[in-house]
């Protein structure tokens, strides 16, 4: 391989990446070889000059891209979808309650507006709330999602890999296992936890969906895991642990945020997170607090007061 974006990992497997212009600055693509060809997992994001990056990969593959299976639909992983559905013009396989959100929030006009005021509604200073209108409506056109995919979802078999439902960093997060390895997307990642957010379209419980599926992925026991963002994990299992110790403390932490009195999400998103964050940053901040408030209520240790209008929560 002689891109710089190519790197050959263990079992033949390729793994492309891509830079990325907020937060995590970059995200992996893998290479899956098959019987038939390879099969692609995750499209990164549709920004001006992907379209060049990916027939530079492209050219450089001696057998055809088969298939393309989009782990989830956040967009760095589906944003890149038509793009290189229009270059190889390879089937995409997504799980259906994924493509549904994709359609849900990416397919909408109003998801700024939604997004936006269902923040406020949490607690969100309004200038914020507006500077991420702002931000949602500027990503908007680079969310190139491939359009009617083929739909998977658990016990599937893609060439061979098993197809995985991780809810959690997603509420379709799907994954594919083969062999002792996980294809995880970003249901599990090195160095950085993966986000879990309580968003307009979500799951009630995305907190609780993902510590079933880190439960379900201790008990997979998988050797080796390729992430979407980090390096690939050498002890995923070990890691899936630490991600649930980080949880725990985070779900006390949150808790211990309600010890005086009513807060709104945002209220306790400054005591869990760090307080000066950008407004993307504290978006992140506010649904994952958000997202632990949640799994406390269902716990028996938190009320949700105020449905719809001022959203606030009190401690039991
Ligand atoms: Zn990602």
């Amino acid at each position: 391989m002689i891109s710089p974006l190519v790197d050959e990992l263990a079992g033949g497997i390729l793994r492309v990446t891509f830079p990325l212009p907020l937060g995590i600055d970059h995200v992996h693509c893998y290479l899956l070889p098959g019987t038939d060809g390879w099969t692609l997992v995750d499209t990164g994001l549709g920004l001006p000059g992907a379209e060049d990056r990916w027939r530079e990969v492209l050219a450089e593959l001696e057998r055809p891209v088969a298939r393309i299976v989009v782990t989830h639909f956040h967009p760095d992983h589906a944003g890149g979808g038509e793009i290189v559905q229009g270059l190889t013009g390879a089937p995409v396989l997504q799980g259906a309650r994924d493509y549904e959100l994709c359609e849900r929030v990416w397919g909408r006009e109003d998801w700024s507006d939604r997004m936006a005021g269902y923040l406020q509604a949490n607690g969100l200073p309004a200038e914020i709330a507006e500077e991420l209108r702002q931000e949602s409506r500027t990503l908007a056109p680079f969310i190139r999602f491939a359009r009617e995919p083929e739909r998977i979802g658990e016990g599937d078999d893609v060439d061979g890999w098993r197809v995985l439902e991780l809810p959690g960093h997603a509420d379709g997060h799907i994954a594919l296992f083969r062999g002792g390895v996980l294809v995880a997307g970003d249901h599990l990642l090195a160095r950085i936890t993966p986000t879990v957010g309580l968003y307009p379209e979500s799951r009630p419980d995305p907190l609780g969906d993902f510590l079933e599926s880190l439960a379900r992925t201790i008990e997979l026991a998988p050797s080796y895991a390729l992430p979407g963002h980090n390096e690939p994990l050498e002890e995923p299992v070990a890691r899936a642990r630490e991600i649930v110790d980080h949880h725990r403390v985070r779900l006390d932490e949150a808790a211990a945020a309600l010890a005086a009195g009513a807060r709104t999400g945002y209220e306790v998103s400054l005591a869990l997170f760090d307080a000066n964050l950008d407004p993307s940053g504290r978006r992140f901040a506010l649904a994952e607090s958000l997202a632990h408030l949640e799994r406390l209520v269902r716990e028996g240790r938190a009320r949700r007061s105020g449905d719809g209008g001022a959203v606030s929560y009190t401690g039991t």
